[in-house]
């Protein structure tokens, strides 16, 4: 007798049931050997197996469906499973939240970055000399602040731009330093530099240009020094995150994360600030992020209300470029603050950093 429509419904609707039933009793017998696989401590997504299954699939094909079909098919069942298990495929980052729910609290002489507090980093863009790196040292120290940054060495987009001073550079950081019971904050941009910067310098900065070089990252993640990093000039947040994870997972879990602006097609400003990143950065990480307002607006009349919008969303830590006479500074000469401006800008920002005394 010739099937009827309704009777073929009637079997693709037990098919239909049966395969549900199918797949369920597969989903227990997934569950199952997830137990096993926890309590033996084996990974559980077993893409090798995975793959043979589909080989399986291919061979025994007889039709009608194309293998390609039954195996988009199989992959989704895969898939599902994974998720039945409550597997992260992808790994847990040291640097997450997930990993680490409380903040990660960066002493630096005595200094508590990631406290809750408002703490400033602040210098000029380069150590030219000691009298300046003094004079906007003493103006610091009259403002209750500690950590002083300084560039010795320079990473200038033009190779005829002054390149820093180097090592006489981290030494006149550290003897200003110490002669105000200061911290030094400087950037160091060759692995092979890190060591002979430990001499000198209580921050090892990572600056934007060299956020993915990775070298750079694992040895300084193999010191005893916090770390300063940048985000660089057209890395997503995500870049920078596992740039963050190449440090901390060579050892180093003293890590400041510092947002800096990134390239966009804005020419207002040298770089965008991207002041979303913090409160993203502060969620997604337990590090104290930081926002360098200096490089991100690139402009002088921006740094207050920068700064203001940092603090506001949630920054740890304020980091500006101050130059006893920014005109004739030997780099960005255009946005640092000199000593007055300075004096103004810590005025500027008093209300709100005294809310999170
Ligand atoms: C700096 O802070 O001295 C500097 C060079 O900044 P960036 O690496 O963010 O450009
Ligand atoms: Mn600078």
């Amino acid at each position: 007798m010739e099937e009827t429509l309704e009777s073929l419904r009637k079997k693709i609707d037990k098919i239909d049931l049966d395969l549900l039933e199918l797949l369920n009793k597969r989903g227990a017998v997934v569950e199952e050997i997830g137990q096993i696989k926890e309590t033996q401590g084996i990974n559980r997504h077993d893409p090798v197996r995975e793959q043979k299954m589909l080989e399986v699939v291919k061979a025994n094909n007889e039709g009608p469906f194309p293998t390609s079909a039954l195996q988009y098919i199989f992959k989704q069942i895969f898939n599902a499973s994974l998720t039945l298990q409550k597997i992260e495929t992808k790994k847990v980052l040291l640097v997450s939240r997930e990993k680490q729910s409380e903040d990660t609290i960066v002493d630096v002489r005595g200094e508590k970055i990631g406290d809750g507090q408002t703490h400033f980093v602040m210098g000029p863009c380069s150590v030219e000399s000691y009298e300046q790196v003094r004079e906007v040292a003493l103006a610091m120290k009259d403002q209750g602040l500690k950590l002083l940054r300084g560039g010795a060495f320079k990473p200038r987009t033009s190779p005829y731009d002054f390149q820093g001073l180097g090592v006489e550079g981290l030494k006149i950081l550290r003897q200003v330093a110490d002669d105000f019971g200061m911290a030094v904050v400087s950037e160091i941009m060759h692995p092979g530099n890190i060591e002979e910067a430990l001499d000198y310098v209580d921050i090892i900065q990572i600056g934007a240009r060299n956020m993915q070089n990775f070298e750079l990252l694992k040895a300084a993640g193999q010191v005893k020094r916090p770390v300063w990093l940048k985000r660089g000039l057209s890395a997503t947040i995500e870049e920078f995150i596992y740039a963050a994870e190449y440090i901390v997972s060579n050892g180093n879990d003293q890590l400041i994360l510092c947002e800096r602006g990134i390239r966009t097609y804005e020419k207002a400003t040298r770089n965008t600030l991207d002041i979303s990143s913090v409160p993203i950065l502060k969620k997604e990480t337990h590090l104290p992020v930081a926002v360098d307002v200096t490089h991100s607006g690139g402009r002088r009349d921006l740094l207050l209300p920068l700064a203001k919008a940092a603090i506001a969303i949630g920054a740890d830590v304020v980091m500006a470029e101050v130059h006893p006479d920014p005109a004739t500074a030997l780099s960005d000469s255009a946005q640092q603050m000199d000593i007055a401006q300075f004096n103004s800008f810590m005025e500027g920002v008093q209300p709100l950093v005294s809310l999170n005394q």
